[in-house]
Order: structure tokens, then C-alpha cells, then sequence
């Protein structure tokens, strides 16, 4: 059937590899670019091999796209650290990731006609003074504090592919992509899936930020995919949020992995992260209405399935050492 040729920045990463996956396996020919700064090979080892997939192991940043000529149907822009720690240790490329690489991504697009989409986040509503956050809530993001480099860094890149919609008319979508959890994150991720996880699998104490009030509402990769690919083929050009509408505290984050797992920790309570969002639940009601989407795994489900994941990784790594 189709030969669409789809090209994928950060398709080494969590996300990206996934979304790899989903494009090879509808016989499309799939162009990875990723820099491996959080992403990995492991995640797609499996394709490396095949005729219909490429890797191009290169910063976005500094890719030299004017003697890149290939053409592409689709190209997605997912390349980007995303968890906390990742990018307050690579605050600089993480902004110039959402800036200059997004502006990269659009170049090579609109050389082509291709269809685009920005992988933006919740992170642009800072730590929002409204619950849930609907697309048309501006944020409360502090411009100079440390996670700045990723939500001015995501917000720059949502303006910039505006600019290039109006500007020149090229075929833009923006997601916004709330807390997201599944196979393949990794055991070093840093956020609070992955760290709960395998502090549990290491008999570790849980390690909770602050007071544990703080909530977040955790959808599972499927599901995101399922909206990331039903929104390509939209079109709609202004941000739509992805992400599960079940709100939880950290604390009963504590309790769900505990009950899944059967394993009884203890909890450390560690200082509080600097403007760490105090709530977030998005408004997912434009994706319902533009794209029939609403996640379907329960958080008990995807964290059990994550959990096998990471139980196998831990297993494997310890046999090998
Ligand atoms: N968190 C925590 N312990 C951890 C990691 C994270 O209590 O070991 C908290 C963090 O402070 C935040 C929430 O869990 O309030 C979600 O953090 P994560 O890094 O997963 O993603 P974020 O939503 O902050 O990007």
C-alpha cells in the first residue's frame, strides 16, 4: 500500500521509538534522527536493519540540511530532553533543540510540502493557576527559573511553527503532551514513573519531592500514540493537549505502585524541586471533538505493563555486571 516516507527527530527516544515502530509496521519508509543525548539505540535495535528505516545519528541543531535533499509526506519534530533532570542538566540544548531545531525541522518541510508536527507540553502552562488547563489558558510560567529552558524552549517552538504557518503556510500541528509513562523511558529517566519503579525493584524508599500533594495525571504511550497519529492527519493547526484526565498526588502515586506491585516501601521526603508545578490535569475536550480521542489504559494496566518492562531491563543489567 503506502510508501510515505515519514521523518522522525528523537525517534531514538521513549516517544519517538514508538512512534518509529508504528510507521514501519504500515510499511512506510522511516528517517530517525536523533542525537542519543537522553534517546538510545536499544529502543530501536529492532528496526536498524530493516530496507524502510534509517538512523541518522546528529544534533538537529547543528544538521546540515542543505545537503540534506531527501523528501518527506510527514515530518515530526520530537526531539527534545524531557524530563526534569535531563534538562536542567542540558539547559542549553534543550533550548536550542526548541528553537533552532524546530526552525531546522520547518525547513526541511516546507522544502517538501510536508505535513508537520511540534511535539509541544503541558510544561507551557507552568504551574497553572487554573484546573484543568484547556489549549486557550496562556500558562504561568516563571521565564527565568530552572525549567524555563524547556517551557520557554517549547513555547519558542510553538510560536515559531505559528510563523511558519502564517507566514509561509506551511501544513503545521502542535500537540501538547501531558505526563506521559511506558516501555522504553529509562531507568535513569528521572521522572517519578521510572524512579518509583526502580526504587521498588531495588528495595530503595520512595522518593517524593516536597509535601507528595502535588498531582499529575499519567497516560500510557499507546494512547499517546494513538492521538499523535490521529492528529497528523487533522487539519487543525493550533495546540491540542494529549494526556489523561485521572489526576493523582504523588503520595497516592506512592500507594498505586505500591498495590500493583505487592512491594511495601518506605517513603524519603526529599526538599521540594524549584517551580514544580503544583497540579495539572489537561482539558482534552478539542481532542475528543477533532480527533475522537480519549486514552483507554487505565493507569493499574500501563503501570503494570511498565513495570514487567522495567523489571526485565533491571534483570537483564544485573546478570550482565
Ligand atoms: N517527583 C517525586 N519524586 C521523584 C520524581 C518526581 O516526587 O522521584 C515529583 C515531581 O516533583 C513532580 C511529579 O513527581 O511533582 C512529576 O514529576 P516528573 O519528573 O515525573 O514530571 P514533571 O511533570 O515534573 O515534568
Amino acid at each position: 500500500m503506502s510508501k510515505r516516507k515519514v521523518l522522525i527527530s528523537g525517534g531514538a527516544g521513549f516517544i519517538g521509538s514508538h512512534l518509529c515502530d508504528y510507521y514501519i509496521q504500515r510499511e512506510c519508509k522511516v528517517w530517525c534522527i536523533d542525537n542519543l543525548c537522553t534517546g538510545s539505540t536499544e529502543n530501536i535495535q529492532h528496526l536498524l536493519n530493516l530496507h524502510n528505516f534509517k538512523f541518522i545519528q546528529q544534533d538537529i541543531v547543528s544538521f546540515n540540511i542543505d545537503t540534506f535533499q531527501e523528501k518527506f509526506d510527514m515530518v515530526f519534530h520530537l526531539a527534545s530532553p524531557a524530563s526534569p533532570p535531563d534538562y536542567f542538566r542540558l539547559p542549553v540544548e534543550t533550548l536550542k533543540t526548541n528553537s533552532l531545531g524546530t526552525e531546522k525541522m520547518l525547513e526541511i518541510t516546507r522544502r517538501c510540502g510536508a505535513k508537520f508536527l511540534f511535539s509541544s507540553t503541558s510544561e507551557v502552562y507552568g504551574d497553572p493557576l487554573i484546573s484543568p488547563q484547556s489549549e486557550t489558558y496562556w500558562g504561568n510560567v516563571n521565564p527565568v527559573g530552572p525549567r524555563s529552558v524547556y517551557d520557554e524552549g517549547k513555547r519558542y517552538g510553538e510560536s515559531l511553527v505559528m510563523a511558519y504557518h502564517r507566514k509561509y503556510n506551511t501544513d503545521t500541528r502542535i500537540i501538547r503532551i501531558f505526563n506521559t509513562y511506558g516501555e522504553r523511558m529509562r531507568i535513569e529517566d528521572g521522572r517519578v514513573i521510572p524512579n518509583f519503579i526502580s526504587q521498588i525493584l531495588t528495595g530503595k524508599p520512595l522518593t517524593v519531592y516536597g509535601d507528595g500533594k502535588q498531582t499529575r495525571s499519567f497516560c500510557y504511550i499507546e494512547d499517546i500514540i494513538r492521538g499523535i497519529v490521529s492528529m497528523i492527519d487533522t487539519t487543525y493547526h493550533l495546540p491540542v493537549n494529549l494526556g489523561s484526565t485521572y489526576e493523582f498526588t504523588v503520595i497516592q502515586l506512592t500507594e498505586i505502585i505500591q498495590k500493583i506491585t505487592g512491594v511495601k516501601a518506605t517513603i524519603d521526603f526529599l526538599p521540594p524541586l524549584e517551580d514544580d508545578p503544583k497540579q495539572r490535569r489537561p482539558d482534552i475536550s478539542k481532542a475528543k471533538e477533532l480527533l475522537n480521542w480519549e486514552p483507554s489504559i487505565s493507569l493499574e494496566d500501563g503501570l503494570k505493563r511498565t513495570f514487567l518492562f522495567f523489571r526485565s531491563r533491571i534483570g537483564i543489567g544485573k546478570g550482565e555486571k
